[in-house]
């Protein structure tokens, strides 16, 4: 799934339009500051889907302008954001993450946060908006490494959604995962080679991850309850980053 480079864009800059997964959490953040040092033009697509931290659907606002602000370049190639109506998709499931429920792992396990198929989902509404955008690739933060088991985040499901995709819209739509095999740790090493010491400060004080929505702690990674499984991924990610840095 690599990019093609063309050089007489310059500085390696991909002439395609990337269509960004983005959620206003610290993944979709990398990711999307992944595609705008990559890539010539960026827009964004959320979902509202009734979400339990529904506070990341304020936090994305927020953080597109903090990357403009601290990126002019960034800030240049930054286009339109798209956020989907998705309450359909809690009237055709139940988890942990649309209604007041204790997360815990199922009989199956996978913890009930799981939204059977919510990726497939996201990126085939996002290939609907990036096919009318003239946009031809599809960034999302889909990782296999430290993941919570969901199978729609697994490399073979997304390289089968592209090839699927392009068939199906006749036209090439590349799903491109830089998280994919690389663990929380890696993804806050990521962050300081896009972006450094200031795309990191972006990401503590403005991105959101925490299921239970909570804003009002901060610790040193960022907002959020610190013992949710999110919260605990994230936290672990950045004691390990520093302990390696
Ligand atoms: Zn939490």
């Amino acid at each position: 799934m690599g990019a093609p480079m063309n050089a007489a864009q310059g500085a390696g800059t991909d002439p395609r339009t990337a269509l960004v997964l983005f959620s206003g959490g610290q993944d979709s953040t990398a990711c999307l500051a992944w595609a705008l040092s990559r890539y010539a033009q960026v827009e964004t697509i959320g979902f509202d889907y009734g979400q339990r931290h529904r506070v990341e659907l304020q936090c994305r606002g927020v953080v597109r302008q903090a990357l403009t602000d601290a990126f002019p370049a960034w800030g240049a190639k930054l286009g339109e954001d798209h956020l989907l109506d998705l309450g359909l998709l809690g009237q055709i499931s139940s988890t942990a993450l649309t209604e007041a429920r204790a997360i815990e792992m199922q009989a199956n396990g996978l913890p009930n946060t799981f939204v059977p198929g919510r990726n497939l989902l996201f990126l085939n509404l996002a290939a609907v908006v990036a096919y009318r955008r003239g946009a031809s690739v599809l960034v999302g933060g889909m990782c296999e490494t430290d993941y919570s088991g969901y199978p729609d985040c697994r490399d073979n499901t997304l390289k089968a959604l592209q090839v699927a995709l392009s068939l199906g819209l006749a036209t090439p739509m590349t799903v491109e995962t830089p998280l994919m095999f690389i663990d929380k740790a890696q993804t806050w090493a990521l962050s300081e080679q896009l972006g450094g010491a200031a795309l990191q400060a972006i990401i503590q004080e403005h991105t959101h991850t925490c299921y239970l929505g909570v804003r009002d702690q901060r610790h040193e990674w960022g907002h959020g309850c610190g013992t949710c499984p999110a919260c605990e991924l994230r936290a672990q990610g950045w004691l390990r980053y520093r302990a390696a840095a």
